[in-house]
């Protein structure tokens, strides 16, 4: 395909590096340019609409075009358009919006900690856990643990938690002291004969194992995303958490619970931690906490956190770390809105009426020659492709059989994500039935398409 030279596709070729993007391709077939959205819709330079049955980045909670937002952006841009909160500094949004969330979060927290996106705020965890082991003159326990294919960001510290081979391979990285334990993927993982709590089970004897031979007083912390988003939308086997946490209490090791993507009602309760009783330390929030309207998140922490690092002791100094940005008056006066919207309009208890729909309407693609699993919690799911239903394979190079599929899909009109060989689903909460009817017609479309090509 040649672009036309003076077009806003040609000039996206010309200027612009993408994130997650073959460059060579995208010199050859250029981008879809996203010009506005509405609601669950979003439209291109073309005119063509989408349903965005990803919400952006899994983050779109209330929909796109909420004026609301926008008018709660601008009247914090009049009053006060930056302060920061260094040095004893801080501004009204930013004490109202720490309020709020020790106020909503699921368990007894202390304090919050602002950040900018998904993966300060997990780089901002492992420095806050060194200088917490410091403070408690514990400086060997520094190791963390997380999981292969957690995703917890792209800095060099988050990249290393994220426990996936393209987040680490060419970057000369996990850095040092990060593990990956077990991905506990049932339908993958799973041995023959082997219930989901006996695999739970295992999972967690290999972190007990792990923790054992690395020597129990070298780990300070264990982070896990309540369930797994971009490493494919993996939901924890039953018990799972219970015996994580159990292995977690008996060596004295700190839980992260990242919650980016379940926060404020993707699993149909306020936070993953909630459906799966997890009682975590330390929680890391972004994406649902603005809608992505603006980029903002937060830490929140519990007193076992914050007491030892609000000691700082002369030898350790203060806390030396903080973002300009770090809880941006504008970002936290929308991040507000949004929530007084989440909660005014019920969206929460919304997503949980309406996820046994998706959730049962996606798993009919399950009887799809191509579809191997359909998996799901709330309003969050992915339906892996194989082309051996029983041998649990795909096409070969792996992710071309989602790759194939995703671009039909988009053509019927609906955006997914390809994640290896599954499509994810994760639509703004205000998603109704109707749009649920869309997704899987095109969804079950696209795949009969790419049937009928093989
Ligand atoms: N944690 C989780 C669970 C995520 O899904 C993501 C982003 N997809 C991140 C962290 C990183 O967030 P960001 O892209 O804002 O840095």
């Amino acid at each position: 395909m040649t672009l036309n030279p003076n077009s806003i596709e040609a000039r996206d070729v010309a200027y612009h590096l993408h994130s997650y993007t073959n460059a060579r391709r995208h010199e050859e077939i250029g981008p879809i340019v996203i010009e506005s959205g509405e609601g669950m819709y979003v439209t291109d330079t073309d005119g063509k609409r989408y349903v965005e049955a990803m919400a952006g980045l899994w983050s779109v909670a209330v929909g796109f075009g909420e004026k609301r937002l926008v008018a709660a952006a601008a009247r914090q841009m009049e009053k006060l358009n930056y302060y920061h909160t260094f040095t004893h500094k801080s501004h009204v949004p930013a004490i109202e919006l720490a309020e709020k969330l020790i106020a909503m979060a699921p368990v007894k927290m202390s304090k919050v900690y602002f950040t900018n996106s998904g993966s300060e705020a997990n780089d901002t965890m492992i420095k806050l856990v060194r200088y917490r082991s410091n403070a408690l003159g514990q400086p060997e326990k520094k190791k963390i643990i997380s999981r292969i294919k957690g995703y917890h960001g792209v800095t060099l510290a988050s990249a290393s938690l994220t426990g996936l081979p393209n987040n680490h391979r060419a970057f000369d990285l996990p850095m040092e002291g990060i593990l990956h334990t077990t991905c506990p993927h049932y339908w993958r993982e799973g041995r023959d004969g082997e219930s989901e709590e006996a695999f739970a089970s295992r999972c967690a004897a290999d972190l007990e194992a792990m923790i054992q031979a690395e020597g129990p007083e070298t780990i300070a912390a264990f982070i896990g995303e309540p369930v797994m988003g971009a490493g494919g939308v993996i939901v924890p086997p039953k018990t799972y958490w219970q015996k994580i946490q159990a292995v977690l209490k008996k060596y004295d090791i700190l839980l992260v619970a990242d919650e980016v993507i379940c926060g404020f009602g993707r699993t149909g309760r306020a936070f993953g931690c909630e459906t799966y009783g997890i009682e975590p330390d330390i929680m890391t929030v972004s994406k649902a906490l603005s809608s992505s309207y603006l980029p903002i998140s937060a830490l929140l922490i519990n007193d076992r956190v914050y007491q030892p690092v609000a000691d700082q002791s002369s030898e350790i100094g203060t806390f030396g770390h903080g973002y300009t940005a770090s809880g941006h008056p504008v970002a936290a006066a929308v991040a507000l809105e949004n929530l007084a919207i989440i909660e005014e309009k019920r969206l929460i208890e919304h997503a949980a009426e309406i996820a046994p729909y998706f959730q049962e309407q996606l798993a009919s693609l399950g009887e799809h020659p191509l579809v191997g699993e359909v998996r799901g919690v709330g309003l969050i799911a992915a339906v892996e492709l194989v082309t051996d239903k029983q041998a649990k394979v795909a096409m070969q190079p792996p992710g071309s059989m989602a790759g194939a599929a995703f671009a039909m899909v988009q053509k019927n009109g609906v955006i997914s994500r390809a994640i290896g060989d599954a499509l994810a689903f994760c639509p703004p909460l205000i998603v109704q039935r109707n749009d649920v009817d869309t997704i899987v017609e095109a969804t079950r479309a696209g795949l009969d398409e790419l049937q009928a090509s093989l």
